[in-house]
């Protein structure tokens, strides 16, 4: 590991200060992503700036129709947490598929969004249930927020503050694991919202993706038959040694009949 300052945030206002006077400052969230990328010397911060001590940040809460997940809130507290498990279970089980118990305990939403592994669960989330992700400048649409492998709509030194997720009329998730790592080979969110149907598709491709023709087939009738016709185009895909992009395609269109099984 290259050497780096320190520096304990106790607002998200100094947090955004310190970041903006470092050189090459970075945010320190759970340190699942970061601290390993650190120690193989992949990556080179001047400083790291952590988020843990910023009491505001974590915590949810449930109303008025929306669940919503502060940016430091672990994924075992929103696996553990029976509000969520009440408003939103296919959430609560989501984050309890993510990593393994010492990945949980320490890794964060805020953390996992403006990573954006290609192959993390909350994207799927995020995107399929059509949520609101709030940075300390602006609101930004779930949708818009993955732009690209890795890649965010977080301008240089913003910071995700929370997750704001509409309550669903019925939503499931299903996940197809590397049997390693836990990451998803494929993760489907299907969701019934009052805004329509919506399909988001993790893993499977460089960025997670919204599967158009399932939302249409779903819309005219919410039934796992209604996707027997339905098939996903392998170009494009993820191919490598997990899995091909074909068997990916094929798990995507598996997990979305699955998902609608579970609550059609
Ligand atoms: C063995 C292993 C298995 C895993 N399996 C899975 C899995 O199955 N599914 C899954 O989804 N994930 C998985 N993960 C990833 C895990 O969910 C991490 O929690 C996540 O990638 C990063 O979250 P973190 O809180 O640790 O963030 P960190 O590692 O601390 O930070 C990650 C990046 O986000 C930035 N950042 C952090 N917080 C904020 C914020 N509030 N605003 C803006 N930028 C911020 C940091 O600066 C850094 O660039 C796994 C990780 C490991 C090590």
């Amino acid at each position: 590991m290259y050497n780096f300052t320190y520096h304990r945030a106790g607002s998200v206002d100094s947090a955004a200060a310190k970041l903006a006077e470092s050189g090459d400052g970075k945010l320190l969230a759970g340190g699942m992503t970061l601290l390993p990328t650190m120690k193989a010397r992949l990556a080179q911060p001047s400083d790291l700036i952590d988020l843990n001590e910023i009491e505001g940040l974590k915590g949810i809460t449930v109303s008025g129709g929306t669940v919503t997940i502060g940016a430091m809130t672990r994924h075992a507290d929103v696996a553990a947490s029976a509000e969520v498990a009440q408003a939103i279970p296919a959430l609560a089980k989501l984050a309890g598929l993510i990593g393994d118990p010492a990945v949980r305990n320490r890794g964060t939403i805020g953390g996992s969004i403006s990573n954006n592994d290609p192959s993390a669960d909350y994207p799927a989330a995020v995107v399929g249930l059509g949520a609101t992700v709030v940075t300390n400048k602006r609101e930004i649409a779930g949708e818009d927020f993955f732009t690209g492998m890795f890649e965010t709509a977080l301008d240089e030194g913003e910071i995700v503050t929370a997750v704001r997720f509409p309550v669903p009329e019925k939503a499931a998730y299903f996940k197809f694991p590397n049997p390693a790592s836990r990451y998803a080979v494929v993760g489907v969110m299907v969701a019934s919202t009052s805004g329509g149907v919506r399909v988001a598709v993790t893993g499977a491709a460089p960025c997670v993706f919204r599967q158009s023709d399932m939302e249409k087939a779903l819309s005219a009738s919410f039934s796992a038959d209604a996707l027997a016709g339905i098939t996903q185009d392998a170009d494009g895909l993820n191919d490598d040694l997990h899995a091909s992009a074909a068997y990916r395609a094929n798990l995507v269109v598996v997990g979305a009949k699955r998902a609608v099984a579970e609550i059609a």
